[in-house]
């Protein structure tokens, strides 16, 4: 690839006005982590999950169900949210269009979106948009919460509803090990797209120069995809990698350890979850992790992805 001086500058306007350097810095610390992981986990997911085919409603109410019996006064709070949001069911065009399964605002009025059931990526990911909505419950509208935080509700929901739907036999111990391969496997891929942003930032240091980002595309082709998506988002739309990957990230890991305490104590992990639901608007990065495993967190997150009996031998 030869660079001309207008992706130069293109590249210099999105890295500079979206503050990459300033992010990178402040999610420093988990680097190490991140190429840890992409070292240690690199899996291949095998197989289709069943099919299954529920109705849109039949899936709903599977998924309150479960809500009902994780923690009711979360579930009592989900539904009265839900009810006073639109949940539409995405049609097989406007997911053609590009249109996922998400928890928007629209003028004041809570937007659901949701897949019509076909496996049980579209039964977790219904679990995982719910739980989105349950933030939405005692926050002010105004209030935004901090984004990397965002995605640690809805994977830790989605693993424990997993395992929930093995135990009431509407998922097989195959579609569950499914999951959770398509889970690392996710988490490695978003890793090293944060791995790579993170060193073309390192090797550019501050120069956007045209000769000085040609230099890194001749020395390692590999990232040149990366950088072109550095400055002009992904597929065509305006989707920053680094920033909108790693609260994916950060809520995996997270949620992990989350639901580690969730096994040892279903109750009480599910009472501090349905807490720090109620109140994580006012919640910094540091701040909520702490609250749901503990101010070690660093050091938990790492006993969690490698085991310290790995370490010592
Ligand atoms: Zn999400």
């Amino acid at each position: 690839m030869v660079l001309d001086d207008k992706f130069a500058s293109d590249f210099k306007e999105n890295v500079m006005g979206r503050g990459m350097y300033h992010f990178y810095k402040n999610i420093q610390q988990f680097m190490p982590m991140l190429a840890g992981i992409v070292n240690r986990y690199q899996n291949k997911v095998q197989g289709v999950p069943s099919v299954l085919t529920f109705s849109a409603e039949d899936m709903v109410n599977l998924v309150l169900t479960f809500f009902q019996e994780f923690n009711p006064r979360f579930c009592d709070r989900l539904v009265d949210t839900l009810q006073e949001a639109k949940v539409i069911i995405l049609s097989d065009k406007s997911k053609q269009d590009g249109i996922c399964p998400c928890v928007v605002l629209s003028n004041d009025k809570l937007e659901v979106l949701l897949e019509s059931c076909k496996d049980m990526n579209s039964l977790c990911t219904t679990s995982h948009e719910f739980a989105h909505a349950g933030s939405q419950q005692n926050v002010e509208k105004k209030q935004r919460k901090e984004q990397l935080l965002c995605e640690i509700e809805s994977h830790f929901i989605e693993k424990v509803f997993a395992e929930w739907l093995v135990e009431n036999g509407v998922l097989s111990q195959e579609d569950y090990k499914y999951k959770c391969d398509l889970q690392l496997h996710d988490l490695v891929v978003d890793c090293c797209r944060l791995l790579n942003e993170n060193y073309v930032l390192e090797q550019l240091n501050h120069d956007y120069s045209r000769e000085n980002l040609q230099r890194i595309v001749d020395e390692t082709p590999y990232l040149e995809k990366t950088i072109r998506e550095m400055a002009y988002g992904r597929s065509g739309n305006k989707t920053f990698w680094g920033k909108f990957v790693a609260r994916y990230i950060i809520g995996e890991m997270v949620a992990q350890v989350l639901y580690e305490d969730y096994q040892k104590s279903p109750v009480a992990t599910s009472m501090l979850f349905d807490e720090y639901m109620s109140k994580n608007a006012e919640f910094g990065l540091k701040e909520g992790v702490s609250f749901l495993i503990g101010e070690n967190y660093m050091d938990r997150i790492n006993n969690t992805f490698f085991p310290k009996k790995e370490h010592d031998q």
